[in-house]
């Protein structure tokens, strides 16, 4: 029996503020579960913690909401040990690229077969709005950094593809079936799919309302790293669309993948 969106949501009413991103996000993920006919018992959501990590907990499947920054190495480890399950694996900027940023790093790196969603608002919303890895450099919305944090903030995708992940996309919480097709796709590809999803915090950033009419679309997907790191190299940071896909041996890898595997020693961004 083929299930609809609305039967992949849980009993469990989300907590979020009114109008908070998050929700277009568990729109889009009951979408592609329906469509990849996916069973509830053959997935599972991992997450860290924060206002986004709340999100296994509203949806039909298996879910684990862990530790701080330890998404990826209990979803990888799901992963090795029960390959036939669909692992994803999300959480959101802070969670992901401060306290588990190490762990990106290495996930990227390895291939490991998951999926990595980021619902990236910018901002540490769960503990009332300090800045995170991704805050523009001068926001100066926080009391603790009242000129802005002052440094560069982290460029996702780019760290990503540097790293090694052979699918990179992003997405936006204002087009929910835009980024449901980005998850439909990302689900099957074979390898470390990472997506970033522009996901608004209406408490502590009601700027990111200005988003939906600046993000656009781009259909550059390439298997090409050099095209890739190009593109995103001028990227202003509201391109959505997937930017990369080149599948290649996932972890653990097996000797016959190693023989048939195009060796490389890296590139530079
Ligand atoms: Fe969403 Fe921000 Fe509210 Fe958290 S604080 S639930 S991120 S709007
Ligand atoms: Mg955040």
């Amino acid at each position: 029996m083929v299930l609809k969106a609305k039967d992949y949501k849980s009993d469990v009413k989300p907590i979020w503020c009114p109008g908070c991103g998050h929700y277009s996000v568990l729109n889009a993920i009951t979408k592609a579960f329906s469509a990849l006919e996916q069973a509830p018992e053959s997935s599972v959501l991992v997450s860290g913690i924060g206002c986004s990590s709340r999100l296994p907990a509203y949806v039909n499947s298996y879910g684990f909401h862990g530790v701080h920054g330890r998404a990826l190495p209990v979803a990888a480890g799901l992963k090795v040990a029960r390959p036939e399950l669909n692992v994803i694996a999300l959480g959101g900027d802070g969670d992901g690229f401060s306290i588990g940023g190490n762990h990106f790093i290495h996930a990227c790196r390895r291939n490991v077969n998951i999926v990595y969603v980021v619902m990236d608002n910018e901002v540490y919303g769960m503990t009332k709005g300090q800045a995170s890895p991704t805050t523009p450099e001068h926001w100066d919305h926080s009391k603790l950094t009242p000129h802005g944090p002052e440094v560069r903030p982290f460029q996702p995708c780019a760290i990503a593809l540097a790293a090694g992940a052979s699918f990179i996309a992003r997405g936006h919480s204002g087009d929910p079936n835009g980024l449901a097709k980005i998850l439909y796709d990302a689900v099957q590809h074979p390898g470390f799919a990472f997506v970033q999803v522009l996901s608004q915090c209406v408490t502590f950033c009601p700027e990111q309302a200005q988003w939906k009419d600046i993000v656009h679309l781009e259909e550059v997907c390439t298997a090409d790293p050099v095209a890739a790191a190009n593109f995103l190299h001028g990227d202003d940071g509201f391109a959505k669309g997937v930017f990369y896909r080149n599948p290649r041996p996932v972890w653990p890898v097996t000797h016959e993948q190693q023989g048939s595997s195009d060796i490389r020693r890296g590139f530079a961004l």
